[in-house]
């Protein structure tokens, strides 16, 4: 494990149960401009995350597929989506297509690169989804990925900061805890 992702997993054992409190405050009362600064955070995170120095998702996490990412990935590696399937993939207890492995046999572990890059699931392309609208229908996704991803770990710290240190009033006017 990197340096970098050891640091991770210590900040989310020290913090996990506070952020994931915090998010519920957030979606039980949300912030009125919530989604502008949502929008706000994610340029400041994303200035300061190199996703290709991490891969965590990648290396923890499985995307799920759509039957379009299928058609088109299965295409790419020439093969048919049954194929495809058997090799890779299992279905899970809601229907969903997912890796059965991880890492992900399309992440490059020396390099961090995906093999697939031009390809890839949409769910991988939209990952972590920091400004998908509205906000308070993926704080439930957020509370899950902060264990697994330094943006969205920061987009949470940053929201925080901002509204404990007042600078997003809530609206009962009262600091989150
Ligand atoms: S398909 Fe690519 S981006 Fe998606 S999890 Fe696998 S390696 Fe990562
Ligand atoms: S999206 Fe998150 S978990 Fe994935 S590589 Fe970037 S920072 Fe790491």
């Amino acid at each position: 494990m990197s340096h970098l992702l050891k640091k991770f997993a210590a900040n989310v054992s020290e913090s996990r149960s506070r952020f994931r409190r915090f998010l519920t405050r957030v979606e039980n009362n949300p912030p009125k401009e919530l989604d502008n600064y949502a929008v706000a955070i994610d340029k400041e995170v994303w200035a300061e995350t190199d996703c290709l120095a991490c891969s965590n998702c990648c290396r923890t996490m499985t995307p799920t597929y759509t039957f379009k990412d299928l058609q088109r990935i299965s295409k790419h590696l020439n093969m048919t989506i049954k194929q495809f399937k058997e090799k890779w993939l299992y279905k899970d207890k809601d229907g969903d297509w997912m890796n059965v492995n991880t890492p992900c046999q399309f992440l490059d572990l020396k390099t961090n690169m995906c093999s697939i890059y031009e390809v890839r699931p949409k769910d991988c392309a939209e990952f972590p989804h920091l400004t998908k609208r509205k906000m308070t229908d993926y704080i439930h996704v957020h509370k899950q990925n902060v264990q697994h991803c330094p943006a969205t770990f920061k987009m949470v710290e940053k929201l925080m900061e901002r509204i404990n240190g007042g600078k997003i009033l809530v609206e009962q006017g009262e600091p989150y805890k």
